[in-house]
């Protein structure tokens, strides 16, 4: 019987509440495999994503190099829950938060950044090589403004080096050191650089870290090629992953993983819908993708190995989308999911 755990203490504010998640057992692809899969529970985190321990991670390291002072103002180019987690360490801290993403975003994104006390400024959608797109517009409005700071999430490695200090430790405390792979998908690469380089450095080279691409991304042919960048084509329903290019964060661990599994839109809905009703998670279309990519790492490397993976966020930020029928069907996904889970499609 697995126990169930408790924390002893008590923690200080959002901060102190940032990371320290359950590590899950995924009980029935763990018996499918004979393997044991886990699943980092990210949406743990009080700002509800992975995305809290890369924000908070940022902001520390502006203000411990004194980039960052009282009362000063931090600024990313993000649409998803990266803003969300530094506005709320922003609140926590008593910094200001602006928001620049493009102005195809929905309104309840913006609305719900709004009600976290950041200013949202919605800018064309336009490509990263237009000096208007999302993320130039927050880097300069950041060198214009006196006291700010663009955290800059892609590029900047304090956001792996937040994974390298947290993540990373507690999955190996958390697997008792038996952990012989990690797998995830990347957006910034901040998770799976930093928590594969911890695990590397902690087994001497013994773990296993993959990385998990879905389509639309340049990552998995770049790997599996040997590091040939192709142009971006396509697009996923796993939205926060997928990449056009290698940033810093990913650069600092890309030459060291072991492999790239592609994993299609098909089997990252269907298992949205499998491990709600299998295992009661209500997951995000990226968690999905990661834990599909844990299960098809766990038929490779043949059963009794320990295969760890993360729970990105909930599946309430996506509901509208991911379990309405029309939607679904929008994408031509509804021939995915299988007749005994259609039932969970009820919008
Ligand atoms: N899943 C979701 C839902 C996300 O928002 C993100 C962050 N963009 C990721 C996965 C990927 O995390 P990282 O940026 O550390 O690669």
């Amino acid at each position: 019987m697995l126990s169930r755990g408790f924390t002893s203490h008590s923690v200080n504010g959002f901060i102190g509440a940032v990371g320290n998640t359950p590590l899950i057992y995924l009980k029935n692809l763990s018996e499918k495999t004979g393997s044991k899969i886990y699943g980092k529970a990210e949406f743990q985190n009080p700002g509800g994503s992975v995305k809290d321990r890369a924000a908070l991670g940022v902001v520390e390291a502006a203000e411990a190099d004194g980039r960052l002072k009282p009362g000063g103002t931090i600024v990313e180019g993000t649409a998803g829950n990266t803003g969300i987690g530094l506005a709320h360490v922003c609140r926590a801290r008593g910094y200001r938060c602006v928001i620049y993403m493009p102005d195809t975003q929905s309104q309840e994104k913006i609305d719900l950044l709004r009600m976290l006390g950041a200013e949202v400024r919605a800018v064309p959608a336009v490509p990263y090589d237009d000096a208007r797109n999302y993320n130039h517009q927050a880097r300069d409005y950041a060198q214009a403004t006196p006291g700010a700071v663009w955290t800059n999430q892609f590029d900047n490695t304090a956001n792996a080096d937040a994974h390298y200090r947290t993540t990373g430790p507690e999955i190996w405390a958390q697997t008792q050191g038996t952990v012989d792979a990690f797998v995830v998908g990347t957006g910034t690469g901040g998770t799976l650089a930093g928590v594969g380089r911890y695990l590397k450095e902690k087994s001497d080279g013994r773990v296993q870290v993959w990385l998990a691409d879905p389509p639309g991304s340049v990552l998995h042919a770049y790997v599996t090629s040997g590091g040939k960048l192709m142009e971006r084509s396509g697009s996923s329903i796993t939205e926060g992953i997928g990449q056009g290019r290698v940033t810093n964060n990913l650069g600092t661990f890309v030459d060291k993983l072991d492999g790239a599994l592609h994993i299609s839109d098909e089997k990252s809905i269907a298992m949205v819908y499998d491990l709600l009703d299998s295992e009661g998670l209500y997951i995000g279309a990226s968690s999905a993708l990661n834990v599909v990519a844990a299960y098809e790492l766990a038929q490779k490397l043949g059963p009794g190995k320990t295969i760890t993976t993360v729970l990105c966020d909930g599946a309430y930020r996506y509901q509208s989308r991911l379990f309405s029928k029309k939607w679904i069907e929008s994408k031509g996904l509804a021939g995915a999911i299988p007749e005994h889970l259609k039932k969970y499609t009820v919008l």
